[in-house]
């Protein structure tokens, strides 16, 4: 059996009638930037999410650029503000800070969860500490409502990067809207609500900053052919928009497919040379564990990670590490390749993400777990 990390053409299969019809309108309406197709989607996302504003931008990256260069044109980040995020995170989030000459505070995880650590996130707050910014890993809930009484007693801007989060529900959990001022998202093909190529979009209750965040990425006007900051060109495109408003529709179903693989992993993976996340104690068992997560991806853990992923692979089953190397052992961050973050270091060693996704069959998920079963040490 051949089972693909994720196959987007399968993804996209799933639901094809509905997106070719979508697709065609678009091209047949001749009119394929700024319009309705946004428009409906940024409202029904932000319905979709419990915000009360939504820009499209172009890509998840962007979303994030703009989220703190907003701040920044509000008068609420200055250059050299420290932002503390997680270590172990896709080199986005850390990009959007530094892109902003703001100052990175890298935060180190918590093993059992790959999640930011909220003690560290204490630890490494100093008066130049001006925001923090948690990322959902995995799909799963980084929130902690320590983190949100650090961000209030404190003063500091708590902003998240739902890239990997899309149906988490948020709402459910008491002060999270309540702490969380902004939130980027990322609409890549691959993320639980991925369009045709790239998009990306910004949420939140707070209107002087969705409307910098407009205008930013519209070249900074909001006049035409006036500037009122140096802005960007980052649009969300017509198309994407109308598949994103289809997808959106069945992003709960598809998230609801994603838990029952995550489910079936975690009662059938029983492997002492394998452990999975999460489920030692800090949940009380499988069904809280599942219910914190929308399972982006299904990260599992094995200090012989390489051979495991090639005896994977040798059984036809594809896996991806994310991430192998982190931000602070990459060449673009050279200053900081002597820092020592042992556990993101040992997460970069012994990650493996195995195949999960909206379009994965029961018997792939069985073969999968039966396969890691088998594997010895
Ligand atoms: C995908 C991703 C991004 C960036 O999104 P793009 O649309 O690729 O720019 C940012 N942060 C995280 C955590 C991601 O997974």
């Amino acid at each position: 059996m051949y089972v693909p990390f994720l196959s987007l053409k399968d993804v996209t299969a799933k639901y094809a009638d509905e997106i070719h019809a979508a697709v065609d309108s678009v091209i047949d309406s001749g009119w394929y930037l700024h319009g309705e197709q946004n428009r409906i989607f940024e409202r029904d996302f932000s319905n979709y999410v419990g915000a009360d504003y939504c820009v499209g931008c172009a890509n998840g990256l962007d979303a994030l650029i703009c989220i703190l260069r907003a701040y920044k044109e509000l008068g609420m980040l200055h250059d050299g503000d420290e932002v503390i995020v997680p270590a172990n995170t896709y080199i986005a989030t850390i990009l959007a800070i530094t892109e902003n000459n703001l100052v990175p505070v890298l935060a180190e995880p918590r093993w059992e969860t790959l999640e930011i650590d909220e003690d560290e996130v204490e630890r490494l707050i100093t008066p130049r500490t001006k925001a923090v910014m948690i990322v959902h890993l995995y799909g799963r809930n980084a929130y902690t409502p320590k983190i949100g009484e650090l961000c209030r007693k404190n003063n500091l801007l708590l902003v998240a990067d739902c890239a990997q989060a899309h149906g988490m529900k948020w709402g459910e959990m008491a002060d999270y809207k309540a702490s969380v001022s902004a939130q980027a998202w990322s609409f890549y093909p691959g993320k639980n609500l991925g369009a045709l190529g790239d998009g990306g979009g910004v949420t939140t209750d707070n209107k002087a900053l969705a409307d910098v965040v407009r205008t930013l990425a519209n070249y900074g006007s909001q006049k035409k052919y006036w500037f009122k900051y140096q802005g960007r060109n980052s649009r969300l495109d017509e198309i994407q928009a109308a598949v994103l408003s289809v997808k959106l529709k069945h992003l709960d179903e598809d998230n609801e497919h994603r838990r029952n693989i995550a489910r079936y992993y975690y009662e059938n993976i029983k492997n002492a040379n394998i452990s999975l996340p999460c489920i030692n104690d800090v949940y009380t068992g499988v069904e809280e564990c599942i219910a914190d997560s929308v399972f982006h991806l299904f990260p599992i853990l094995c200090a012989d990670r390489d051979r495991l992923q090639q005896y994977l692979s040798d059984k036809g089953i594809e896996t991806l590490i994310h991430y192998p190397i982190p931000p602070h052992k990459q060449e673009c961050y050279k200053d900081w390749n002597d820092l020592s973050l042992p556990v993101t270091e040992r997460i970069a060693e012994q990650e493996l993400s195995i195949p999960i996704g909206p379009a994965m069959t029961m018997e792939e998920t069985r073969y999968v777990a039966e396969t890691l079963n088998s594997f010895q040490n």
